[in-house]
């Protein structure tokens, strides 16, 4: 066993580092941070590959070999992070300052936290592997992409594109899921296994242009205005999927508000008024609601240029977000049938990619559980999918059973500050991220620690 406060001292150290490297996005300029990845892992012995899809981008890939006789194993983070308010932050974003018992800085949960926790995973299984002589059962890869905070693009998607080959895995381990406080100390895991697609619909009201001075029946922003309310009263169908399933039992286990918690048990129950009504208390949370059934949000209002003149067409840009195996035409025809308003379209104007969900009763998802559960006996694991969309559904695509832990024990309110101001991590729960996952990638290798 590694001295844990000599790991604790270096993960410290080593987030602060990766904090300080600015690395906003756009423009990313993730490569001084590639580099000192590369340095970090080179420096033990471990086989790295920079790559530069742009100038000043970067991506970094390291591997410790195994033996072959399992497929590899992908530790996953991304290197940018978003922008930030200045003013509003009570620290330097970028000084990685310490502070009653928090590390604060840009990227401290979202992702560089999990970058430093799978940097500390390689080099601590390295030095115990150097030691010990033991060899791995399969290979563990660590990957850095760059571009995710834009869509990723540049980064996860330029590696399927050009370099697939150094993605070859069975398992991956992803941001994507959470580590909830909830509630006396008591914590769950949700481990994400599957995500939501995201589509963009556009709703457009036609009508006639012409002079303001002439008011028209069918002007088509007053046609859009009465169409939106339409739309807006429309409530998608109650979707239950074996994940949501899984997800809501286990989460009673240890729900401490006790209306919510029976619902959690009585959700999808034989009695279907009793199921319905579990689904209607269950949906009065929006996050519980998202993943109970496909989302629709109006975004962005388009429409006119000038104030005198009728505009031809008004519109309304939506965010579709589906449920895997769910269509979005679908969700389209029934957005038709409520629109009445007479002159509306309805159309797909981009439309998301399907990715297959991840297994939950894997070998790696038992490892995630089985760390978890050694570090805290009281820990409810719980299989998730997630509203939000992650790199995962491009390693899900090449067959990978990707999982997205968010490995840091957080509330709600530390956790609402990623993107935020002032993100932080407590620097109790760096350290249980740190032993999760170098647990979990232990197990699965066949490391005996
Ligand atoms: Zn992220």
């Amino acid at each position: 066993m590694p001295d844990q406060d000599r790991v604790r001292a270096e993960t410290i150290e080593r987030l602060q580092t990766i904090i300080r490297f600015d690395t906003t996005n756009p423009p990313g300029s993730e490569l001084p941070l590639a580099l000192y990845l590369e340095g970090s892992l080179k420096n033990e012995g471990v086989d790295t590959t920079l790559l530069t899809p742009e100038k000043n981008r970067a991506q970094l890939i390291a591997r410790i070999r195994g033996n072959g006789n399992e497929r590899p194993v992908i530790l996953l983070a991304h290197m940018d992070v978003v922008g930030v308010q200045r003013a509003s932050w009570t620290h330097d974003p970028f000084a990685a300052d310490v502070d009653g018992g928090y590390l604060y800085g840009r990227g401290a949960i979202d992702d560089k936290g999990m970058l430093a926790a799978n940097l500390m995973t390689m080099l601590l299984l390295k030095r115990e592997l150097d030691r010990s002589g033991q060899k791995l059962s399969r290979d563990v890869v660590f990957v850095a992409t760059c571009d995710e905070e834009s869509g990723g693009e540049v980064g996860m998607g330029w590696l399927v594109e050009n370099h697939r080959d150094l993605l070859d895995a069975e398992y991956a381990l992803n941001e994507g899921g959470r580590t909830r406080i909830i509630d006396q100390g008591r914590c769950y895991l949700a481990v994400q296994a599957a995500e939501k697609i995201s589509h963009v619909v556009t709703v457009t009201a036609h009508g006639s242009a012409g002079h303001a001075a002439v008011p028209l029946p069918d002007n088509s922003i007053a046609r859009l205005g009465r169409a939106i309310a339409q739309l807006s009263n429309h409530v998608e169908p109650l979707l239950l999927t074996g994940l949501t399933r899984q997800f809501f039992s286990r989460l009673a286990e240890i729900w401490p508000n006790q209306v919510e918690r029976t619902a959690m048990i009585n959700l999808g129950d034989a009695h279907e008024a009793r199921s319905a009504d579990a689904g209607r208390i269950l949906s009065q949370t929006p996050v519980f609601n998202a993943v109970l059934r496909n989302g629709i949000s109006p975004t962005v209002i388009e429409g006119g240029k000038q104030f005198n003149v009728i505009p031809d067409t008004a519109g309304v840009v939506l965010n579709v977000r589906t449920l895997p195996g769910q269509s979005v035409n679908d969700v389209v025809g029934r957005l038709r049938a409520v629109i009445t308003e007479p002159g509306v379209t309805v159309e797909v104007t981009q439309r998301g990619i399907e990715a297959p969900a991840s297994d939950p009763s894997s070998s790696m998802f038992k490892a995630i559980a089985d760390t978890a559960h050694e570090l805290d006996p009281k820990i409810a694991v719980v299989p998730y999918l997630s509203t939000g969309v992650t790199d995962s559904a491009r390693l899900r695509r090449l067959g990978i059973q990707a999982y997205g832990v968010l490995p840091f024990p957080m509330s709600q309110a530390d956790e609402e500050r990623m993107h935020g101001n002032d993100e932080r991590i407590p620097i109790e729960s760096l350290h249980f991220g740190v032993r999760l996952i170098h647990g979990a990638v232990a197990r699965i290798a066949g490391a005996r620690l």
